[in-house]
């Protein structure tokens, strides 16, 4: 697709953030990028508008447990040091609904893995996951298993 392009040199590359050796890709410019980010939502409508979705799931930053006032269901997941959680609203969603779960970048997949698998755990059929970029060479894809990931942007 010819809008990809000017997506991709939309998102700046951060050397050494957070920490040293990491290139961080930064979506905010694509954001302040009205064509950018205009193109970037219809790819995404354009996929899902017939695909029956009754809810669209995000992480909130970083997922932070305790953030929650209701009651929460939690699933711990990995990161490269330790593990952290991730919570939702008992209530939020219903079974039987069908998600589209979205999420700025993935990486190793654990983000996605969690959320996918809070969502899974109260009966929500998860129809695909879908991701600006996908960083590839962390596997981040094989940690999904069969779930489809769809991705606009692919980076290393
Ligand atoms: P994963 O759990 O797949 O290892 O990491 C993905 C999560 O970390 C996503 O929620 C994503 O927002 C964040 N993340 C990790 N690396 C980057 C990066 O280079 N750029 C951005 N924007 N987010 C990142």
């Amino acid at each position: 697709d010819p809008r990809i392009a000017g997506i991709s040199s939309a998102i700046r590359v951060i050397p050494n953030f957070p920490k040293p050796g990491i290139m961080f890709q930064d979506i905010t410019t694509m954001l302040l990028d009205t064509k950018a980010f205009k193109d970037t939502i219809d790819l995404f409508v354009e996929r899902y508008r017939d695909k029956n979705i009754s809810v669209v799931a995000g992480v909130e930053a970083r997922g932070k447990p305790n953030k929650l006032p209701g009651e929460v269901i939690s699933e711990e997941y990995s990161l490269e040091y330790g593990t952290d959680k991730m919570e939702m609203h008992v209530g939020a969603v219903e079974a039987g609904e069908r998600a589209l779960v979205i999420d700025d970048l993935i990486a190793t997949g654990g983000t996605l893995c969690a959320a996918v698998k809070l969502l899974e755990r109260v009966g929500v059929n998860v129809v695909e996951c879908a991701c600006v970029i996908e960083l590839l060479g962390l596997k981040g894809r094989e940690r999904l298993g069969d779930r489809p990931l769809f991705v606009l942007v692919n980076a290393t």
